[in-house]
């Protein structure tokens, strides 16, 4: 009976804790999305903006709640609505059989078809012409998915921005890709031109988790109100008429204007509107701020981790003791050095914390954390395999004990041979960050694609970000020589 009871108490006070929960989220509507795709989604400094967020904002305000827009990877928005990192995923979505198996789509807002952009010049006059061309698409998406069933493997682009400037670099011969979008990325490339035929005729919705059927009924409610009062096509009308390109196309700012000049004055306008222009140098200042961030508190981690490891281990190696803890950090260290760090990254953000809402920074620091203790681990057990045998037993005739042996003398001379490698483990895991972009974290070189995306320009965000990692780590080599110089004096 009084247990009974407990379980009443217990189930009461956990359900009330979970509506709490549920009720204080009720605030926010997190919307997924990826933000290359004008003029559905695209980047204004640090707004997004397009058709996809203006009606998402407008569903959420007319249900009370507040819109937060995250920027990931298109062939991820998917998954973020499923494992319940955002509630909606708006990205200029098609309707298609293999993702309504994963999650729910609300009722069609727009139709829209895939298109074939190439040079004006292009020997391509129709879709009959494609097989055996260098087809450029977006990786996750429908296009991709046509070339692939009919035609042939595409060559995949992280997003559209970024097959069309291959286009026009000449890296592939077209680009399949969303009728609207293609129209935005012509307005400001004249160069280019869209085949008359298109290859297929889709619809767009937003996908929701399929666990969440309350916010499918709400969302397709509104957006049915959104329709009978004409809201909803006047958003759309704004963006998809005028001028073709809409708004945003007079936004996106394209290397074409230093086309003119050439030289250094054209390397002047370039350098200009890759940094200046609308302040573009921030999403490289931010985001080297986040590199730092993620860099510097993984390496505690990692050095704390690899710490006790190497100290399990090799105790268990000279002692055998700590069994079972050493098996468990053999486990450890197989797994995290046997598999990529994106791949960690992606399971601790996607599954591990999959329905938990915690920072990305916080899952960012804890993968690379993690992944680095294992190497540092691994580093330090050499450093103590490297010390004489008999260090150990002096110390212990000495009368010390082992801990203290192996923290006193053991350690501290273990640590000095191996702090170049250590230091190397550093330089590696600084640069590793460098995919924190797959969680929709923007890094360093998230910035740089921001950027890229925004300018059509490859050569100049890349350089850039390549030097500023590359000061980093001469920075850091310096720092580390000083060091290894004080050591060798104190010896
Ligand atoms: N409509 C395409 C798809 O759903 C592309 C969308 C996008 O790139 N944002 O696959």
């Amino acid at each position: 009976m009084i247990l009974k009871n407990r379980c009443f108490w217990m189930s009461l006070l956990f359900g009330l804790f979970l509506t709490s929960f549920v009720a204080f989220g009720a605030e926010k509507l997190t919307m997924v999305t990826e933000a290359t795709f004008p003029p559905y989604e695209y980047r204004d400094g640090e707004k997004i903006l397009g058709i996809d967020p203006e009606i998402v904002r407008m569903v959420a305000q007319r249900n009370g709640l507040e819109l937060v827009i995250m920027d990931m990877n298109f062939d991820s928005v998917i998954a973020a609505v499923q494992t319940g990192k955002a509630d909606v995923a708006a990205s200029g979505i098609t309707v298609t059989e293999e993702r309504k198996r994963m999650v729910n789509f609300t009722t069609p807002y727009v139709s829209a078809r895939q298109v074939i952009i190439v040079p004006e010049d292009s020997p391509i006059k129709e879709v009959g012409q494609l097989k055996g061309r260098r087809i450029g698409a977006q990786h996750g998406t429908t296009g991709a998915q046509y070339v692939t069933d009919h035609i042939q493997e595409p060559e995949r682009f992280a997003n559209a921005a970024l097959a069309v400037s291959a286009l026009l670099a000449k890296k592939v011969d077209c680009v399949v890709l969303d009728d609207a979008p293609s129209k935005v990325f012509l307005t400001k490339h004249p160069t280019l031109k869209i085949l008359p035929e298109p290859l297929t005729s889709e619809d767009y919705a937003f996908a929701i988790s399929k666990s969440r059927p309350e916010l499918l009924a709400m969302f397709n409610k509104t957006l049915a109100e959104m329709s009978a009062d004409g809201s909803l096509q006047a958003i759309l009308d704004k963006h998809l008429t005028k001028n073709e390109g809409g708004d945003a196309a007079e936004m996106l700012t394209v290397s074409a204007v230093a086309k003119e000049a050439g030289g250094w004055e054209k390397l002047k306008q370039e350098f200009h509107i890759n940094f200046v222009q609308d302040d573009r140098y921030m999403y490289l200042v931010n985001g080297f701020g986040i590199t730092l961030l993620v860099a510097f508190d993984a390496v505690v981690l990692g050095i704390l981790i690899g710490f006790i490891v190497a100290v399990i281990r090799s105790t268990a190696d000279q002692t055998g003791r700590f069994k079972v803890l050493n098996m468990l950090c053999k486990v450890y260290l197989t797994v995290i050095r046997g598999t990529p760090v994106v791949v960690q990254l992606l399971i601790i953000y996607f599954v591990i914390f999959g329905s938990v809402d915690v920072s990305k920074l916080v899952v960012a620091i804890l993968a690379f954390g993690l992944n680095s203790g294992a190497y540092v681990a691994e580093i330090i057990r050499s450093g103590i395999m490297s010390i004489d045998r008999g260090q150990l037993e002096a110390g212990r005739s000495l009368g010390l004990s082992y801990p203290k042996t192996m923290l006193l003398i053991i350690l501290p001379q273990a640590l000095k041979n191996v702090l170049p490698a250590l230091g190397n483990e550093f330089i590696v895991l600084l640069k590793e960050t460098s995919v924190c972009g797959f969680i929709a974290l923007s890094d360093l070189t998230k910035g740089g694609d921001i950027i890229r995306s925004q300018t059509y320009n490859a050569f100049f965000p890349l350089i850039m970000v390549a030097a500023i990692y590359l000061a980093v780590v001469m920075l850091f080599s310096r720092f580390l020589a000083m060091i290894e110089e004080r050591l060798k004096k104190n010896e």
